[in-house]
């Protein structure tokens, strides 16, 4: 099967230095396996969200020589396929409503496979996956082999939300499939977030991709780099010193004087290979 890869940013700001990472290092891994490149707005989560944001992280890709083998899909304009997903889920029996608050979960956590709060006349419930007592396990080709018990992980997590927005877990697997994704390659913060992925692409009868998790870029205080106060964006008028931290962030040669944004990503991806990444979880932004 020919190699798909993709880079699927949030529009909830500007393009910053964690999401430069995940978008070279997933562009690195497409063209070594001498695939397709492909681009998604997740843009599901209004609440979240912020005006210009996916109009600019779009516009400041081409800057840093990250061009996408097909126009970008938004998942704003997908909500008929999840609705599809979420009848085919509720059909089977796999999903269940539910009125429970916050304070009614152990934990944080629900366990039980139904709902166990009376409805709320006018006030819509959020759709939660059944989810039974098994690990999922998966080879990342960076991190190794993963385990997770899903139940005592996540219990059975939210696929709508109380508001009627789809969660990501739903919409990400929805649209890798469609997508026709055969690796993702994003960074570590996701890595929690993959066997609940795995487990819906079951339910869902998809295929699971291959998945390659990136170190986490942190700030000096430890901070995943976006949460910080440091995650500026990236200047795309200016885009070499940002594209050298990544490359260097990802343990990959920087073509000394380098006049432009192609001739480093060239010089990086003579010398890539998805072996030579660093294995670490997290490290320092430089
Ligand atoms: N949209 C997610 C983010 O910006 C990434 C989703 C993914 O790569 O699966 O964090």
């Amino acid at each position: 099967m020919n190699y798909r890869g993709r880079f699927a940013p949030s529009p909830t700001g500007h393009l910053h230095f964690g999401s430069l990472v995940a978008a070279v290092g997933s562009w690195l891994c497409a063209r070594h396996a001498g695939g397709a490149w492909l681009l998604r707005v997740e843009d599901i989560d209004p609440p979240r969200e912020m005006a210009g944001s996916a109009e600019s992280i779009l516009a400041a890709l081409p800057a840093f020589g990250l061009v996408a083998d097909e126009p970008p899909l938004f998942q704003s304009r997908r909500i008929a396929a999840y609705d599809a997903a979420f009848e085919q889920l509720r059909a089977t029996d796999q999903i269940f409503p539910c009125w429970c608050s916050r304070n009614d979960l152990a934990g944080g956590l629900h366990l039980d496979g139904r709902c166990l709060a009376a409805p709320v006349e006018g006030r819509p419930p959020a759709w939660r996956v059944r989810v039974p007592d098994i690990d999922v396990g998966f080879v990342d080709a960076l991190q190794g082999p993963q385990t997770q018990n899903l139940r005592q992980a996540a219990g059975d997590f939210v696929i709508r939300r109380v508001e009627g927005y789809y969660a990501y877990q739903l919409a990400c697997v929805v649209d890798d499939a469609y997508q026709g994704v055969t690796e993702v390659v994003r960074g570590n913060d996701l890595l929690d977030s993959t066997p609940r992925q795995i487990f819906l692409q079951r339910c869902l009868g998809l295929p699971t991709p291959g998945y390659l998790h990136l170190p986490l870029a942190l700030d000096g205080e430890g901070r995943k780099l976006s949460k910080s106060e440091r995650a500026h964006p990236v200047d795309p008028t200016a885009p070499l010193p940002a594209l050298c931290r990544a490359l260097e962030f990802l343990d990959l040669p920087v073509l000394p004087a380098a006049r432009d944004a192609h001739a480093l990503l060239a010089h990086a991806l003579a010398h890539f290979s998805p072996a030579r990444l660093p294995h670490c979880r997290e490290r320092a932004a430089a």
